[in-house]
């Protein structure tokens, strides 16, 4: 059976009731998003075809991205971060916006992300765990104090400089080579591990630590909306690969039925 959604996306009907059903009857349900929850408010992801956006250096991401990289090319970094990681005026789309409807219809627990937009929160979702941190939080790496993402991206420097002590002020996203928070890894572990039910959305499960929480779910069913294929999709119950917004709000209607 199929169902042609409003962009005109013929998808499979029996895939998106066969989720709903399983998260009506769950008990527990974790949420892992990636980027791909966020293409749809605008923001490119990292792996989609053309998404790679790092044109004007010939740096690999996961490089200019580092935490060593940041330190020795800290310009270079900045000028990446502002045109490519920093979206003030994104808004949430129909995913993160399901998300928040389905913590009101079903026994959603919380939403472990990778994203650093900020968008699940605004979208109303009450317990997210931001594994990778956030832009819109930022802070000295001197004296500690907190700025603003508007003190970020209207600083006149390219590096923004503490008003206080003079000192480089940095993102609190986590970049490669450092560690991930110990308390939201710790909060992302258990919350994966006591759901009967995980519903991953839009990220390639290539990013690790984060791609091995699903080595930590030991409920029932598996659940993956996301457009590409994951090393994950044989352990999944119900695989939908398509647009999550559109598949999510389709959810949202029938769990409202
Ligand atoms: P990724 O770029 O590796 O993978 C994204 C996946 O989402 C792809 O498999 C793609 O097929 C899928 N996808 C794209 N649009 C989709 C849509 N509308 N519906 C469903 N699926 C869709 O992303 P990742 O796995 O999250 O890992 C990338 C890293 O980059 C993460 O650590 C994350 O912190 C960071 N990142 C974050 C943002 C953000 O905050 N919005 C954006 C880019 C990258």
């Amino acid at each position: 059976m199929t169902w042609l959604s409003c962009s005109g996306v013929i998808i499979f009907l029996d895939s998106i009731i066969k989720a709903t059903e399983i998260l009506r009857n769950a008990k527990s349900i974790a949420v892992l998003t990636g980027a791909g929850a966020s293409t749809e408010s605008g923001i490119p992801d990292f792996r989609s075809p053309g998404s790679q956006k790092n044109k004007k250096y010939d740096i690999p991401v996961e490089v200019i991205l580092s935490h060593s990289f940041f330190l020795n090319h800290t310009d270079i970094f900045y000028d990446y971060y502002r045109n490519n990681l920093i979206y003030p005026y994104a808004r949430p789309n129909e995913c993160h916006i399901a998300l928040a409807e389905m913590e009101k219809l079903c026994r959603l627990d919380g939403v472990v992300t990778q994203n650093i937009d900020g968008l699940h929160q605004k979208a109303g979702s009450t317990n997210v765990i931001e594994l990778h941190g956030t832009t819109e939080k930022n802070y000295c790496m001197n004296c500690g104090k907190k700025f603003s993402m508007d003190a970020v991206c209207g600083a006149e420097q390219i590096v923004p400089k503490c008003d206080k002590c003079g000192g480089i002020v940095r993102p609190n996203v986590v970049l490669y080579e450092e560690p991930l928070s110990e308390k939201s890894l710790f909060d992302a572990i258990n919350l994966v591990n006591n759901a009967d039910t995980l519903l991953v959305i839009g990220t390639s499960l290539v990013v690790y630590p984060a791609a091995g929480l699903l080595n930590c779910f030991r409920g029932q069913n598996l659940i993956i909306i996301n457009i590409g294929s994951t090393p994950f999709d044989g352990r999944a119950s119900v695989i939908i690969n398509e647009k999550a917004g559109q598949v999510l709000k389709k959810i949202v209607e029938e769990l409202k039925n």
